[in-house]
């Protein structure tokens, strides 16, 4: 076994969470080692659309946005209502510091954000019209280090396609990449293929990890900390079951064989508390030929129906809450959704991946009918309602008044749609041939993990921290609990917690 001893800090994981908490470790002078257990740097978070709810940052006041930390605090009062005391001061931590954090990043010559236009998911009190999120500046290429350029996880699209990344690195590949340059830049050292098995304690403080890497097993000392970023759990069947969490390995979006809940398992076995273990982030996931599910958003018409043929929810609603009303009744999944020929075939809405449409009615993921009552026969939905459902709603369309569910009464649904009617997010079905695909409940990644202080400490059901082991992102109970706030919540929180962890191991013991 090889055992090292030279470093201050270790990182588990390589999502955005780790790779914020590497790149501000090694720009305070700490040594850092990041242990990334799949080939490519980035996991879920390389996939994501890079969006960042970070709050009351100088990025949107350079966008003339009315966002502050006070307004954003009204607004997760208003969303999240009462919520337990160490959860309340964890969300005060992160209001706190979101700001910091993107002003530290900031100053990085290789790191820069913009303001990214996409609505907050609640009609509340506080939200910003357009939404306060932010993004990383796209990158390309040639602008990276190749070593680097050669280590960011593609898109999925193409990741799933067995296919390279793009010339341009934007949203997640562009937060991973300029992360994982400066943590690179400054010295750290970012190995894959190492996958973390266990944790190294000496006199109950954690002083390192056991790996499993290229070279067989091995560990690696922390002088100051280990922290655990390392994705949730959604990639382990079993765990998912015995928590309770809707949904599907094959339907998750995290890459294969990346979060399958190592991090929890490791910290469990110190006695760490955890909670929220039934959560993740929801959406409606497009069935794939393959068994897979694509994580879908925006949909531009066409209505979502249970297995009795009926709308079971607006459609448009931001695709968190359109996932839980989904795990809500078990007839709805698998759903269906019916469009018509308007686009030509295509799916009137923005699925990653979406597929080919051929492949797609080869494997009967989706079928297709000149009527409504094929497209039922089809499906096996019953015809009588099926035709009443769009009858309905194509008379929503003309009215421009969803009388069911309301769609289109909210800036975020009309945000994606083209339409152009009396509510731009009702858009008829008239054009035969008929297309119903088959949806499935995906996440985005579970967000139940280990129970942390707002620096990141884990903690033990007594509440009391063990000393040397923070963690942050979906490795921990999400200080959102059960909502999804707004685009970037999950990154947004992951980079507080982790810069929160790394400060504290700079101003620790070695
Ligand atoms: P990951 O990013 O998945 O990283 C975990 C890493 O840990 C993986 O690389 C994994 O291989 C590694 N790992 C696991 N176990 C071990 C081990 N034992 N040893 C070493 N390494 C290990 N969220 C946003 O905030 N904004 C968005 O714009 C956004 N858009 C999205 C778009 C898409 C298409 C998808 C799929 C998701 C999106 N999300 C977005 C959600 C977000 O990407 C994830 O919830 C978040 O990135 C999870 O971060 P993480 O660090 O916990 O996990």
């Amino acid at each position: 076994m090889n055992s090292e001893h030279d470093v201050d800090v270790i990182v588990v994981g390589s999502g955005g969470g780790a790779l914020t908490g590497a790149a501000v470790a090694a720009r305070a002078g700490l040594r850092v080692a990041v242990l990334e257990r799949t080939p490519l740097l980035g996991g879920t978070s390389a996939y994501s659309g890079g969006a960042c709810w970070l709050p009351g940052t100088a990025v949107q006041q350079r966008a003339g946005l009315p966002d502050s930390t006070e307004g954003a605090r009204t607004y997760l009062d208003a969303v999240l209502g009462e919520v337990e005391p160490d959860r309340r001061a964890r969300l005060e931590a992160f209001l706190a510091h979101a700001p910091d954090l993107v002003a530290e990043l900031e100053t990085d010559p290789d790191l820069d954000f913009e303001w990214l236009p996409f609505p907050e998911y609640y009609d509340a009190p506080g939200r910003v019209p357009a939404g306060r999120s932010i993004q990383p500046t796209a990158i390309t290429r040639e602008d990276l280090r190749p070593e680097i350029a050669a280590l960011v996880r593609p898109p999925v699209e193409r990741d799933r396609a067995g296919q390279p990344g793009r010339r341009t690195l934007s949203g997640g590949q562009a937060l991973i990449a300029r992360l994982a340059m400066i943590v690179a830049r400054e010295g750290g050292d970012l190995r894959v293929g190492h996958r973390v098995t266990g944790l190294v304690t000496q006199a109950d403080r954690v002083v390192g990890v056991r790996f499993d890497g290229p070279d067989g097993p091995g560990e690696l000392r922390a002088r100051r900390g280990v922290l655990l970023a390392a994705g949730g759990f959604e990639g382990d069947a079993a765990a998912r079951t015995a928590r309770g969490v809707p949904g599907d390995v094959a339907w998750s979006m995290a890459p294969a064989a990346a979060n399958t809940g190592d991090a929890i398992t490791a910290a469990a076995a110190l006695a760490a508390a955890t909670d929220y273990t039934g959560q993740g982030w929801f959406c409606p996931g497009l069935a794939q030929p393959d068994g897979g599910g694509s994580f879908t958003l925006g949909f531009r018409s066409g209505i979502m129906v249970d297995q009795h043929g009926r709308r079971y929810g607006n459609e448009s609603l931001p695709y968190d809450r359109f996932g839980r009303l989904m795990a809500a009744a078990p007839e709805r999944v698998p759903s269906w959704f019916v469009f018509d020929a308007a686009e030509g075939g295509r799916l009137p809405g923005i699925a990653m991946p979406e597929g080919d449409p051929e492949a797609h009615l080869a494997a009967g993921t989706w079928v297709r009918a000149d009527t409504i009552a094929g497209l039922a026969a089809a499906t096996g939905l019953p015809a009588a309602e099926l035709e009443e459902q769009v009858a309905r709603y194509n008379g929503f369309c003309e009215t421009g008044v969803d009388a069911d569910f309301g769609r289109g009464s909210d800036e975020y649904d009309t945000f994606f749609t083209g339409g152009t009617g009396p509510n731009r997010a009702l858009s008829p079905v008239l054009t035969p041939p008929f297309t119903a695909a088959r949806f499935v409940l995906s996440d985005l990644g579970t967000k139940g993990g280990l129970v942390t202080d707002p620096e990141g400490r884990v903690l033990r059901e007594d509440g009391t921290p063990i000393a040397g082991l923070y963690a942050s992102s979906n490795t921990t109970a999400s200080m959102f609990g059960a909502h999804y706030p707004g685009p970037g919540a999950p990154l947004g929180s992951a980079m507080v917690v982790a810069s929160l962890a790394v400060r504290a191991m700079a101003v620790s013991a070695p």
